[in-house]
């Protein structure tokens, strides 16, 4: 006779509760580490979360954008049209549930692999931005910061005609466009120097961060009584590094995740469970 298999109960395979994450940030000196999972109750799609295999198009890549004008135009003229949609996002629950714990006093700063402003504008402070924001520009031939809106207001009154209606935007800010629009795009230069080109001060797939935010990051966790991910699926070295350090130094690591990670066997306790529910509930445990 063959056994029917019983359902595994996930209030007991989960290797984390609530409470086990509550005791963890109840202890303070939190040092939040975050992803795109907390970002897609935004509206900012998590193309390497559940949906993310559906991204339709490869992200730019750093060698493609300093060698090659053509994919440069392609993202900027891609990225025009995206932009609306990423400057309207606003912060979600977990956002500010991020904020109250710090105010509160147990968090003590963010690493966040997100570049959209959104802990920052839920009144988040000592966010490091690890692979930068999407509301600076950086000139690549002088090296001047400006302002994304500020560019987005100068290629609006070039391309005035230029707004197809489109559905879904990237997380690094760019949308789908097919190729015949593209041509009538016109980028404009950096107003320090008259040259170029323009780069959003993002750290692109195949760029590497720069070795002093890297530093500052992994001092964060080095001092921290604990390292709390967000939303981060752990997949590339940039944010998963900061879990291996950690455990290294045995300072222990919560999770909170929808779906499995790569960091799920280092961490102390892992919730799997939306960040939205799960966040303000912590909130409403420890800082209310
Ligand atoms: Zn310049």
């Amino acid at each position: 006779m063959t056994a029917v298999p019983t359902a595994v109960d996930p209030a007991t395979a989960d290797p984390g509760t609530l409470e086990d994450l509550a005791a963890l940030v109840a202890d303070g000196d939190v040092v939040v580490l975050s992803g795109a999972g907390l970002s897609t109750d935004s509206g900012i799609p998590d193309y390497r979360g559940a949906t993310g295999s559906l991204r339709r198009h490869t992200p730019m890549t750093y060698q493609t954008f300093l060698r090659d004008p053509r994919g440069r135009h392609r993202y900027w003229a891609r990225s025009f049209v995206g932009w609306p949609q990423i400057r309207e996002a606003r912060p979600n629950a977990g956002h500010a549930a991020v904020a109250d714990l710090q105010r509160a006093g147990l968090v003590t700063g963010v690493v966040t692999q997100n570049v959209d402003g959104l802990h920052q504008a839920a009144g988040a402070r000592d966010v490091v931005e690890l692979h930068g924001g999407l509301e600076r520009t950086v000139c690549l031939a002088c090296g001047d910061v400006a302002d994304r809106g500020e560019l987005h207001e100068r290629l609006h009154a070039v391309n005035p005609h230029f707004g197809p209606h489109v559905d879904e935007v990237n997380p690094d800010g760019d949308a789908e466009l097919p190729d015949e629009l593209l041509d009538g795009f016109v980028m404009v230069d950096c107003l320090a120097c008259g040259r170029g080109p323009l780069k959003p001060d993002v750290v692109f797939f195949g760029e590497t961060v720069p070795r002093d935010r890297v530093d500052t990051c992994f001092a964060m966790v080095e001092q921290a009584g604990s390292l709390l991910v967000l939303g981060s699926s752990l997949t590339v070295m940039s944010g998963y590094r900061f879990v291996l350090r950690a455990e290294k130094l045995g300072i222990p690591v919560g999770l909170v995740n929808l779906g499995p990670t790569r960091g799920d066997a280092k961490v102390d306790v892992r919730v799997d469970a939306p960040l939205g529910t799960v966040l303000p509930d912590l909130v409403r445990r420890l800082a209310a």
